[in-house]
């Protein structure tokens, strides 16, 4: 087999050292011009961010027509109009929490939309003990591929929970859709003649351990239509199979446009110097986002152009692992004063947006990764994107046209250097970025996909007669 290209270029940036392309690269300046200290502010910060300690006001949901200056009102139009002939009817969504987690945040964007467009939809979460939350836990990692020893209590721990929600609700909707397996043993409330189920699967079933899978899937073949967030995490079911990407809200906090000023005082407050390419990875402090691989390849790529490096997330402090790995992080990054690793709170989407939005380059170095948000967020706001090759990534990045993707540390650091020192070809990367976002990963896109998927399953779109 022949040999991918990038792992070529991949490979001669680790053995020389050089660049591909006609730009000469910009060599790393001493830092703060010639041999000075830093200045005070900067190290001060950087030492000790202004990390904000209590949540903010949550802001109002957005309007339909807010959306209208970035997605321009044919896109409105079309909404409304796929809207129409479900009119009056209703939606049932389900899912096992309302705070935390993409699918809540999702769900909160989702579903005032759809309610505005008058398909008028209802949002249940399912309750349980803690033995049924530590079951589906354990079934959410063994349907990742973990090894688990299935037993009988824990399916009658699961069945008995969905059976007391089954009981609780009622069921009198036209449309249902049931989120993730926590609940997906509702479906036996399905009447013959009323009602369309559909089963939205955020996780990836592409290695499911056996026995959890041959439990659940004799529920989810009782659907009407499943839905996946990527072909690669589906698997082989009756019921018509959909893919719908996940999605971000361009109006949320983390992704709406921001007052240039707010940018500053942000980095003011994390120490961060704009003056000088910055260069950041969002994300959890988790080992399959590789953080210690991303101070590698800052370390590498620092040897011939200059930046600062921003670690940034969140979790670390409830998580144990977390605190492992962020340990593991602040050792790697050692006495550097350019790479400023902050543990963010949970309430700190203005400042990722910021963040996102100050950088010169992004980088999502995961190894391994669900579709990749941070990524989606990253290109929204037209920044040049380096991520690793793995889940979803490839999906939104496509290389060298709307971001570039990498294999290898020595990888990540030959396009940091390469990114830094080509900014035209960069700046253009990011511009396809947005508007691949644009055009498949916003939340409008999703709500789309929804009523077409309603009025396929009502019956209201015609089958094109084949000869
Ligand atoms: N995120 C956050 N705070 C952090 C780190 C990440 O709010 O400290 C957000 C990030 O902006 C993105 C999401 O959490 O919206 C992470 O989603 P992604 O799919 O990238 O990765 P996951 O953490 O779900 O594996």
């Amino acid at each position: 087999m022949e040999p991918r290209k990038d792992r070529v270029e991949e490979r001669a940036a680790e053995q020389t050292g050089s660049k591909v392309g006609t730009q000469r690269p910009v060599e790393a300046p001493p830092r703060n011009g010639g041999g000075e200290a830093p200045e005070a502010p900067f190290r001060e910060r950087r030492k000790r961010p202004r990390i904000s300690e209590t949540p903010p006001a949550p802001p109002p949901p957005p309007r339909l027509d807010d959306y209208e200056p970035i997605i321009g009102k044919p896109e409105l139009d079309e909404l409304r109009f796929l809207a129409r002939p479900l009119l009056g009817k209703t939606v049932k969504m389900v899912n096992s929490t309302s705070l935390g987690g993409g699918v809540a945040e999702m769900l909160n964007r989702l579903i005032p939309l759809l309610s505005e467009l008058e398909v008028v939809t209802r949002w249940d979460v399912i309750t349980g003990g803690n033995d049924f939350f530590e079951v589906t836990k354990a079934f959410h990692n063994a349907l990742h591929g973990g090894d688990y020893v299935l037993t009988k209590e824990a399916r009658d721990i699961f069945m008995m929970y969905n059976e007391q929600n089954r009981q609780r609700m009622q069921f009198t909707e036209d449309l249902f859709v049931i989120h993730d397996p926590q609940p997906v043993g509702l479906v036996r409330s399905r009447e013959r003649n009323r009602g369309k189920w559909m089963w939205r699967c955020h996780i990836d079933l592409s290695n499911p351990h056996p026995d959890v899978w041959g439990f659940l899937r004799p529920m989810v073949e009782e659907y009407d239509a499943t839905v996946f967030s990527s072909p690669a995490f589906s698997r082989q079911l009756m019921a018509p199979q959909y893919l719908f990407f996940p999605c971000i809200d361009p109006l949320s906090e983390k992704n709406k446009e921001l007052d240039p000023a707010y940018i500053q005082k942000v980095c003011d407050d994390f120490g961060i110097d704009r003056s000088r390419p910055i260069v950041t990875q969002i994300s959890r402090f988790d080992r399959l986002k590789d953080p210690v691989g991303v101070i590698q390849a800052y370390k590498l790529a620092k040897k011939y152009v200059d930046c600062q490096l921003v670690l940034a997330g969140g979790g670390a402090t409830d998580d144990p692992e977390g605190a492992i790995v962020l340990q593991e992080v602040m050792e790697a990054a050692g006495e550097d004063p350019d790479v400023i690793i902050l543990n963010l709170p949970p309430w700190s989407a203005l400042e990722i947006n910021a963040l996102q939005r100050a950088s010169t380059v992004v980088v999502q170095k995961s190894l391994k990764e669900g579709f990749g948000l941070t990524v989606t967020e990253a290109l929204w706001k037209g920044k040049p994107t380096i991520a690793g090759a793995v889940g979803g990534i490839p999906t939104q990045v496509i290389h060298k046209l709307t971001g570039v993707l990498v294999h290898s540390v020595e990888g990540c650091a030959y396009q940091i250097r390469y990114l830094l020192t080509h900014p035209e070809f960069a700046e253009q990367m990011g511009k396809n970025g947005r508007e691949h976002v644009k055009e498949n990963f916003l939340m409008t896109t999703n709500v789309k996909r929804w009523l077409l998927l309603f009025q396929i399953l009502l019956g209201m779109v015609r089958k094109e007669k084949t000869t």
